[in-house]
């Protein structure tokens, strides 16, 4: 047998492969697995693998099998055994019961495990003793994510929900736009502020939402039409009829019921996959339009990412375009919103909806430009000779005519490599720095100097990382190397 190759620590990457006709692949507990192939120096063909489109950690997922390997009928048949075992304990009807019960007990009964992440019936108690319990109110019930422990591995994956100001400005943003359906993929935090926004204003024509997310554990606060277990790496509906006719309905538009997609998928996350993932749900929506069967529109979608992800995510979606909008996390200290330092947010807003119409706040520092017509960052002016507002991390930028494009004010124009680069660069050997980053590939840095290595400091509740009952996926934030393409 081949050796298992380690495919998170490879210093060359890795690429997916999209084969012709979407062949199937391999399953592993997450959804069919994607087809990696190595990326090798001489431009050969490396070989190809299957591996989990979701976890990055082989001890969250370890599922290898090469392309071109035979696979005895006792191993698929282990393997579909394992993949069963993996399965969530209760299933969604379960919770969905589970949680009526759970809503009628009385206040003193209302108990959440934080150790098993469980809501618990009362015969469960006892069961739950020596485990850190909870007594969960009504309104701690409505903000599931702040309940639940946002989920870590050592590997700086992790969940990183939006501070407040984020959440609300998205949600201001897209009902000023005239959206009335949300289908969150990844942003739990922002469902569950449409959910209670629904119930604190009241309005003729609430909001309405739908969270696709792998981690199960919102199914329990959840009915069906309002969470779907969904992996946006390979678009994979755990519960595929039901979720898939939830799904229609949500993103079938009815009268004025306009429908808009914001995913905030873990930022080591693959690229392509999701962009593909994005593609095959914008192509559902455009096949339940009556009116658009015929042209080429696009569902409107908001893709959260960070800014240098920007040639690649353009690469798969030349229509979209990357806002200056900071948008900042709760529970990481290096994404607070800020106006010097590391505390600025590299995190930005990707988008196919029009740029004009995203009202950027001037409290926060965003001014608009008459000419680009959008909301920029204030220290991003306006460069005559490019015609654009350059900057993309928020610094103001400056034009070199020998590059004949603005860079960052860090960087001077070196006479031996052509190009302007950071004062101490690597001289005369511009092929090793093209690779950049290995964690977030980014041009700009190396791995150990990466932002996106990202350190937990979370105030919400819970202490350990196991789970008795809900088995939740535990790391979920990164997945395998990408390559740099550019
Ligand atoms: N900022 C968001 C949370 C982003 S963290 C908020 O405040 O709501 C990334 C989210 O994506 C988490 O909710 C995580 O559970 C989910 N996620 C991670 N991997 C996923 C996958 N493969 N498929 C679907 N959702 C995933
Ligand atoms: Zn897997
Ligand atoms: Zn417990
Ligand atoms: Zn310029
Ligand atoms: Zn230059």
């Amino acid at each position: 047998m081949p050796k298992r190759q380690r495919h998170n620590d490879s210093c060359l990457g890795y690429e997916v492969v999209f084969t012709e006709g979407n062949k199937s692949t391999p399953c592993c507990p997450h959804g069919p697995t994607l087809l990696f192939e190595k990326t090798r120096k001489d431009g050969e063909r490396g070989r190809r693998f299957f591996a989990c489109s979701a976890c990055r950690d082989r001890k969250d997922c370890n599922f290898f099998q090469w392309e071109d390997e035979k696979v005895s009928e006792a191993r698929v048949l282990a393997r579909e055994a394992e993949n069963r075992l993996k399965r969530p304990l209760f299933s969604q009807q379960q919770c969905i019961a589970r949680f009526r019960q759970f809503i009628s007990l009385p206040m003193d009964q209302k108990k959440f495990c934080g150790d098993c992440q469980t809501l618990l019936l009362p015969q469960e108690h006892s069961a739950h003793a020596c485990h850190s319990c909870l007594s969960v109110s009504a309104s701690e019930l409505r903000r599931p994510s702040m309940l639940l422990r946002p989920l870590v591995d050592k590997k700086s994956n992790a969940q990183y929900l939006f501070t407040e100001r984020t959440s609300r400005f998205l949600l201001e943003t897209l009902v000023g736009m005239g959206f009335h359906k949300v289908l969150c993929v990844g942003t739990p935090s922002l469902h569950e502020l449409i959910k209670l926004e629904k119930l604190e204003t009241p309005k003729s024509k609430p909001m309405k939402s739908l969270l696709l997310d792998i981690d199960f554990r919102y199914a329990q606060f959840y009915s069906q039409d309002e969470f779907c277990h969904y992996n946006m790496f390979n678009h994979h509906f755990f519960d595929s009829e039901g979720s898939s006719a939830e799904l229609q309905t949500f993103l079938r538009e009815g009268d004025g019921e306009k429908v808009v997609m914001v995913a905030d998928p873990p930022f080591g996350g693959l690229v392509r996959p999701l962009a593909n993932s994005f593609s095959l749900m914008s192509r559902t929506w455009r096949t339940l339009q009556k009116t658009l069967t015929e042209c080429n529109m696009d569902m409107p979608m908001i893709w959260i990412f960070p800014y240098f992800f920007e040639p690649r995510i353009v690469e798969c979606f030349p229509k979209f375009s990357m806002l200056d909008y900071q948008v900042d996390y709760d529970n990481h200290s290096l994404y607070k919103h800020g106006k010097t330092g590391r505390k600025q947010s590299p995190v930005r807003l990707f988008t196919n909806i029009n740029p004009s119409l995203f009202v950027l706040p001037k409290e926060e520092g965003y001014r608009f430009c008459a000419i680009c017509k959008r909301y920029v960052s204030s220290l991003n002016k306006h460069c005559a000779k490019c015609k654009v507002c350059p900057s993309k991390d928020g610094r103001q930028w400056r034009h070199c005519s020998l590059c004949e494009k603005c860079v960052k004010p860090s960087w001077r124009h070196c006479e031996s490599c052509s190009r302007c680069a950071l004062p101490d660069h690597p001289c005369g050997k511009s092929s090793p720095e093209k690779m950049g980053c290995f964690n977030c590939a980014s041009m700009d840095h190396k791995r150990n100097a990466c932002p996106l290595k990202r350190n937990r400091s979370s105030k919400r509740r819970g202490k350990k990382n196991v789970s008795a009952t809900c088995r939740p996926i535990k790391s979920k934030k990164t997945t395998i190397k990408q390559t740099v393409l550019k």
